[in-house]
């Protein structure tokens, strides 16, 4: 059996690689340099070549809070483009299950919490990441209707903020929790101050990327359900920016902390409700994030020369 991991060299996909071989596929990893996704002549070509049994779609034109402001329209366009070809291919190559990935990013920004699967649509996103968000929101529909119209198991699960290794460690564009180890790590080498963008008031639930790919391999295995599934830690698990940049400054033994607050804080909270993961899943013992954020702190530092960023 073949699974194709699209965005295989990401973030995701580079965790779902660590664990790969505890499960008895044949995986492949594709990366934006073995496919231009956005292209159908080649989307085509490589599922002909490939002929996948399944689809782990995880291949996405991403990044955190400010590349969201700035690339509106490629936020747009690619990821339209993306899963389009993504989607039509699997059809065209009779893949038997497509498990995408959405973001919890993507909820209404007025709304009531916690957010579960059901609200996904019930408003328009923030401000801040609408492109994204409404692209991310067309795939689940494009699911849907792939689900009724020709009854194919295309399904979407829908993680909360992830990091790892193998993150994009951008300054500019990564999300905030690579961007602030890379900073604390220049700062400190500098010594000048540790600089945090805005407030550091915002909350967040944050999943570690192995625990992740874990469960996306338990959707794909035995997750029976047309319906998209919230991927994250419980509600009590929520934290702020301050306490991940609490944790990141214990790491590196370094407490010149400056704010920024010029910058923006983006959705002040999306928490979401994991209940449907846990009733059927069990409990997951899920990544402490002081332990996740040491490995990725220790990782970024082994890695710093040739990691992205
Ligand atoms: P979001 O959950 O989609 O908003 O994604 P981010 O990972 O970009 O998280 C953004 C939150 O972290 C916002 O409240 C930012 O103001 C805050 N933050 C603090 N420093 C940084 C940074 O260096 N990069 C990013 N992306 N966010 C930061």
């Amino acid at each position: 059996m073949k699974i194709l991991v699209t965005g295989g060299t990401g973030l995701i996909g580079s965790a779902i690689k660590e664990i790969c071989n505890n499960y008895k596929y044949e995986f492949i990893f594709l990366s934006s340099k073995d496919c231009n996704l956005e292209d159908f002549n080649e989307t085509n070509k490589l599922f002909n070549k490939i002929k996948p049994d399944y689809v782990i779609h995880l291949a996405a034109y991403v990044g955190g809070l400010f590349k969201n402001l700035k690339y509106k329209v490629d936020m747009l366009e690619k990821n339209v483009m993306i899963n389009h070809n993504v989607l039509k291919c699997s059809h065209i190559y009779n893949v038997k299950k497509v498990v995408s990935c959405l973001s919890t990013c993507i909820f209404p920004d007025k709304t009531t919490y916690p957010i579960n699967e059901n609200m996904l649509h019930d408003g328009p996103p923030h401000k801040s990441n609408d492109a994204y968000a409404y692209a991310k929101r067309l795939l689940e529909i494009q699911s849907k209707s792939y689900q009724e119209q020709y009854n194919k198991n295309f399904i979407c699960v829908i993680p909360t903020n992830i990091y790892g290794s193998n993150d994009n460690f951008s300054l500019e564009d990564g999300h905030c929790i690579p961007s602030l180890i890379h900073r604390c790590y220049i700062a400190k080498k500098e010594n000048k101050p540790f600089k945090v963008l805005g407030t550091g008031k915002p909350l967040r639930q944050f999943i570690y990327s192995e625990d992740l790919a874990e469960l996306i391999i338990w959707v794909l295995e035995k997750y029976d359900n047309k319906d998209s599934i919230i991927l994250s830690v419980s509600e009590k698990d929520e934290v702020s920016i301050n306490d991940v940049v609490k944790e990141i400054s214990k790491c590196f033994n370094y407490t010149n902390i400056k704010y920024d607050t010029s910058f923006s804080d983006g959705q002040y909270k999306k928490t979401a409700d994991n209940n449907k993961l846990i009733k059927l899943y069990g409990n997951y013992n899920f990544t402490k994030i002081d332990k996740g954020i040491r490995n990725t702190v220790e990782w970024f530092i082994k890695n710093y020369d040739n990691c992205r960023k």
